[in-house]
């Protein structure tokens, strides 16, 4: 018998393809690293691997991870294309690089030591991306160390600098985007001094997202998208710098709907309070639900009195705190609710929807956060 789901996430396969055909199209003949990194921003690491070697067109040649336990997850899941790893892996563990055949993005002289001696020693090509620090003083290596950086890239024969990269600070937060094109001066000049040097990297990339959708000039060889290909937009201020260039707003379609059940349905007196904190109190007579849901499942503790969910096609308003499994919401004005009715939580429900937007502006967060910080737990189907 198949279990009644109290608790799961539907993943749309038609609106990934949809993505990824925007993608394609924004890149042109570029390569792709599509961002899988945090369970594929909540949207289930394995599923979305299934859906990305099912693509017909296999036209993704590389996902970008965050760790080496991420990548060793996405080879169990049958990922044999490329991986970037945009995080770090630990000097101790680069051995791995080589087990799971990773190209890791480099910005500490020790690590790229470090792999030119294994390279060396395993009689093995290794291919890193050099990130260079460009402005957003996050990874990147200082441009008075690339210099270094080359010389002991050039001492190891099997190291081989296959890309040189970079990060933009602020193309998501405003559309003013002078910022970025002194990152992008900084990050030609440094690509400069390396081919002066004496290396040709075979790729350049700079673009997530926000760049890809707005800056032709950031999109070198290969492009890096994560939160457009599950159908989200990086930002408000993305959205509208992409539509005053006068383009389609239908290019993106949210893969992600989160649902659950009522587990119980009561009906309180006026001036009962809700919860933990008795937070809130209600003015007349009240059918209250109970959900399975919290802020253990990654539906946000700063939603507590501020969000709603979907029964029915209609709005019930959260009540009083969110628990650490549960929540209530209030269904008063819904008719004809039943114990185990299905509830929406984000995405669609008859006429209404929940937008990762809309629990981000509540939560005064952003879409990112909303999405990946779903419990990976919870069941996610592909519809
Ligand atoms: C996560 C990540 C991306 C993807 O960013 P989006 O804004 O989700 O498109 C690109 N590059 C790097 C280095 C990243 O870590």
């Amino acid at each position: 018998m198949e279990k009644k789901l109290l608790n799961w996430l539907e993943i749309d396969s038609g609106a990934i393809k949809k993505n990824i055909d925007t993608i394609r199209k924004l890149a042109g003949k570029r390569q792709i690293a599509v961002a899988l990194k945090a369970n594929a921003y909540g949207h289930g690491l394995a599923e979305i691997i299934s859906l990305l070697l099912k693509n017909k067109k296999g036209d993704i040649q590389y996902i970008a991870l965050h760790s080496l336990d991420e990548a060793i997850l996405a080879r169990k899941f049958g990922w044999d294309r490329n991986i970037l790893i945009v995080g770090y892996i630990a000097l101790n563990d680069l051995s791995a690089v080589f087990d799971y055949n990773l190209e890791p993005t480099v910005y500490n002289i020790e690590t790229i030591s470090q792999l030119g001696k294994l390279s060396e020693k395993f009689k093995r090509a290794v291919f890193v991306h050099l990130k260079i620090e460009t402005g957003t003083n996050r990874q990147g290596i200082e441009p008075g160390k690339i210099k270094k950086a080359v010389e002991v890239i050039k001492k190891y024969s099997h190291l081989k600098l296959k890309a040189v990269s970079t990060h933009f600070a602020n193309i998501e937060d405003t559309t003013d985007h002078s910022f970025a094109e002194s990152q992008l001066n900084n990050f030609n000049e440094a690509v400069a001094n390396i081919k002066k040097i004496g290396l040709k990297p075979e790729l350049l990339h700079t673009a997530s997202s926000a760049a890809l959708l707005l800056f032709e000039k950031t999109k070198f060889d290969l492009v890096r998208p994560g939160i457009a290909f599950y159908g989200l937009w990086p930002s408000k201020e993305t959205y509208l710098s992409y539509r005053l260039q006068g383009r389609s707003n239908k290019i993106l379609k949210p893969a992600l709907s989160w649902f659950t059940r009522i587990i119980q349905i009561k009906d309180i007196l006026p001036d009962s309070f809700v919860g933990y904190g008795c937070s809130y109190r209600t003015t007349s007579k009240t059918k209250l639900a109970v959900l399975p849901v919290g802020y253990y499942d990654g539906y946000d503790r700063s939603l507590s009195n501020l969000a709603y969910v979907l029964i029915k096609g209609k709005r019930a308003p959260v009540r009083g705190r969110i628990c650490m499994n549960l929540m209530m919401v209030d269904i008063s004005d819904i008719p004809g609710v039943k114990l185990e009715e299905p509830v929406t939580l984000i995405g669609k429900n008859d006429k209404e929807s929940i937008s990762a937007e809309l629990l981000a502006g509540l939560a005064n967060t952003v879409n990112y956060e909303i999405v990946s910080r779903i419990n990976e737990n919870i069941p996610r189907i592909i519809i």
